[in-house]
């Protein structure tokens, strides 16, 4: 009988069936070549193998095999199955993601096609010859060589000691044993006493017994109700620790436990670039068990750890960024998310627009593990989980050691103002305790929420700000090379030397950001080292391994910076922090403004004396009084999130509502404006008052096009999976309509 398989490809479209030549047998999850189209060769995964031919006239032939195993297993493609849902794309977009680039080649003529497959890159390996794996045979030639040939005694000693009986690389042992290897191995293997042969490269597997930290009461304590909770049958758990607790410390514990049993785990991490030393961390104790994987690696290394992993037999330990959620782990029963709350979990775009840490839920339940996320201050959704009993939860809420949570002051920049105690972007009790910790020869942490040296310029007579010509923005100011950048587009231009507008004045910078902070405080402290990390002065990996290292090794004493001082980092010398202006942080539209500000405060108020006793952080805000700020200087976590959950209750957003919001795009802003009304209104008819807008985004037009928006609440406890069969009705319609067939929508299901 005839066979048809459905296959994914890597497009923003439904799975295409293929038929299955006499005689090639292919399985679920396998990686294929196909022709698609009239000149186009594609990469695609076999989903389903059936008997029923489509009613298409002409069906193509799967072209062949990629790969000799599977791709994915049944979980990943459950997952990729739940997100294309959950999500409202489709599971080619997830394989965009999912699949290294060169694993998944395309191109216009099958020889080109063929020449792109990835193939690993093998290396020379040797190994016992078979012969010498009998004991008596091994210690004769073992006698001959002794005497008369005492390099190669050795060689075969070494070989067979480090390979039990496994293969090991030349290269390894040259360097560790020998100097004249490869003549010696060559007549070694002429006397046909060893083998060689190429092979991919692969990890050397230490043993299981890793030298675990030794915890303390509250560590213990909280390790053990983990592991209670989890043999209880809670999918999911909670690790709520203030920094510095020992969070790390049990989730090693908890790894440690997974890999001796042979299990696979992950531990997803919000920037890998920002993480080199928690990966260090795990190296030390887990060895060459550990694999990173993220974006900064090169596609060959992608690529081959994705083939490696889906032949390995298990005890993998992977730390990575969001991406490495779709690794074949074929034995995941662990998987910690450190730092959940952070929002660069999210992919905003392109599609699929996913939540790692909520796609991490999902995939744990898949394979039957256990998910913990790690915080110190949790996403409002995790703790109202873990409150409602929904997730498991332990708690770390002491320092460890001799630490001691910062002493945290509030500084008033209006009285400070006032009273002549401000000096440029300073008040004066953050400037004296600079001076204090200089003096000490302790280091201090700038935070200062804007990168560039000034977010505008303006015109003192007539108002003229520039503003970029493809986005309805303005332009930052940075002052290295008096240059005006779009941060949306990229678009760049000189600073005019008059104004352009009436032509009588030069502009001036206004505002302020991390350059000018720089700038000023090098000014105060002409004998203070300073540096600065954010974005702009991050020109690649090794610029910013470079501030890192400077500063790691107190050759600097200030560093200025944005969010990017915020995450993961545990400098001893730390023991001033200053975050500059608070308000910046809370004056942002958002409903997670408020949840965003306390978490990114505390953040940065905990790299203030993770050693020592006796970190300071000095806030300057003009709202001494704002609760978040209250909030904040008194650590109360619990205090923040239960008057974000009483607000978020009285205006209906999550975790009481589901959020999808849409966003339209379109080059003309009258048809942008039909489109939307006329969308809005179908779905008004649908989903009543859960339709807010259409509004307009706080940019309306980026890079030449308009932009304008809805936003789709819906009950949690309503069924999501009717409201998206809906919802997908609807802008089908849409998008079949030829007056809006032009007019881009974009999905965002839970947006952040
Ligand atoms: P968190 O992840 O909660 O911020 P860490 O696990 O990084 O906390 O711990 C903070 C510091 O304290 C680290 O330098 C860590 O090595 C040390 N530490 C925490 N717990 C222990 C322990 N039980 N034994 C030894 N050192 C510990
Ligand atoms: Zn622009
Ligand atoms: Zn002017």
């Amino acid at each position: 009988m005839p066979r048809y398989a459905d296959i994914v490809l890597p497009l923003a479209q439904p799975a295409y069936t293929f038929a299955v030549p006499e005689g090639m047998a292919v399985t679920e999850g396998q990686a294929v070549a196909v022709q698609f189209g009239a000149h186009k060769f594609y990469t695609g995964i076999v989903w389903r193998v059936h008997d029923r031919r489509p009613d298409f006239p002409r069906i193509k032939s799967i072209q062949r095999i990629l790969y000799d195993t599977p791709l994915l297993s049944a979980a990943q493609r459950a997952l990729w199955e739940w997100m294309a849902s959950y999500y409202l794309c489709s599971p080619g977009e997830v394989m965009r993601v999912a699949l290294p680039a060169l694993m998944k080649p395309s191109g216009d003529t099958e020889e080109e096609f063929s020449e792109e497959e990835f193939r690993p890159r093998t290396e020379p390996y040797v190994s016992l010859a078979r012969a010498l794996c009998d004991e008596t045979a091994f210690h004769e030639a073992c006698e001959r060589l002794e005497r008369r040939a005492p390099k190669q005694y050795a060689a075969l000693l070494e070989i067979a000691s480090a390979g039990d009986g496994t293969r090991i690389a030349t290269g390894e042992i040259a360097q560790r044993l020998l100097r004249a290897e490869s003549a010696v191995l060559r007549t070694l293997e002429r006397k046909g006493l060893i083998l060689r042969a190429e092979h991919e490269r692969t990890v050397e597997r230490g043993g299981s017994a890793f030298r675990l930290p030794e915890l303390t009461p509250m560590q213990r304590r909280a390790l053990d109700s983990l592991r209670g909770q989890f043999a209880a049958g809670k999918e999911t758990a909670l690790l709520q620790g203030i920094t510095g607790s020992g969070k790390t410390e049990i989730y090693i514990h908890l790894i440690g436990e997974v890999l001796s049993r042979g299990g696979d785990v992950l531990l997803l991490v919000p920037e890998i670039a920002l993480t080199a030393q928690l990966i260090e961390r795990m190296e030390r104790i887990f060895g060459s068990r550990v694999t990173a994987y993220h974006s900064k690696l090169t596609n060959r290394r992608r690529t081959e750890t994705y083939l490696r992993l889906s032949r390995s037999e298990g005890g993998e330990f992977v730390v990575g960024a969001r991406s490495s959620l779709f690794l074949p782990l074929k034995h995941l029963q662990l998987i910690v998310v450190d730092e959940e709350h952070d929002a660069s979990y999210k992919q905003t775009d392109p599609a699929p627009r996913y939540n790692a840490r909520d796609c991490a839920v999902v995939m744990a339940r898949l394979t039957g593990g256990h998910t913990l996320l790690g915080s110190a201050t949790p996403s409002v959704e995790t703790w109202s989980n873990a409150a409602s009993g929904k997730y498991g939860r332990a708690e770390l809420t002491e320092r460890y050691g001799t630490a001691r949570p910062p002493v945290i002051y509030v500084s008033d920049t209006l009285r400070a103002a006032r009273r002549g105690e401000r000096h440029g972007h300073f008040n004066k009790l953050l400037l004296d305790k600079i001076d204090e910790t200089l003096r000490r020869g302790g280091q201090v942490m700038l935070f200062q929420n804007r990168r560039g040296f000034s977010p505008y310029v303006e015109c003192t007579e007539c108002g003229w700000t520039a503003r970029c010509p493809n986005c309805n923005v303005t332009l930052t100011y940075h002052k290295g090379g008096r240059r005006l950048v779009c941060h949306y587009c990229g678009h760049t231009e000189e600073v005019p030397a008059k104004c352009p507008s009436c032509r009588v004045t030069d502009v001036v910078p206004r505002g302020f950001g991390t350059e000018k902070i720089e700038e000023e405080i090098s000014r105060i402290f002409p004998e203070a080292q300073v540096a600065r990390l954010d974005r702009d002065s991050v020109t690649s990996e090794k610029a910013f391994n470079a501030i890192i290292a400077d500063f790691a090794a107190r050759r600097t004493d200030i560093l200025v910076g944005t969010q990017m001082i915020t995450k993961g980092f545990d400098f001893e010398g730390v023991s001033l922090v200053g975050i500059l202006n608070a308000d910046n942080l809370l004056n942002n539209p958002d409903f997670r403004a408020a949840e965003r500000a306390f978490q990114l405060m505390t953040q940065v108020s905990g790299r203030a004396g993770r050693r020592d006793d006796g970190g300071e952080v000095v806030i300057q805000t003009g709202d001494p009084g704002n609760p978040v700020i209250r909030q904040v200087a008194a650590g109360d976590y619990e205090g923040m999130v239960r008057m974000q959950l009483a607000e978020r209750r009285a205006f209906f957003y999550p975790p009481y509502a589901r959020l999808t919001s849409l966003l339209l795009r379109h080059r003309d802003p009258t048809t942008l404006r039909d489109g939307i009304t006329a969308l809005a209104a179908r779905l008004r008819e649908r989903f009543g008052r859960r339709v807010l807008g259409p509004m307009t985004p706080p940019v309306d037009r980026i890079r030449g096009e308009y932009l304008a928006g809805l936003l789709l609440k819906i009950e949690s406890g309503a069924s999501s999976a009717r409201a998206r069969e809906l919802l997908l009705a609807e802008l089908k319609t849409f998008s079949e309509n030829p007056a809006y067939r032009a007019i881009t929508v974009v999905v965002d299901v839970d947006p952040q």
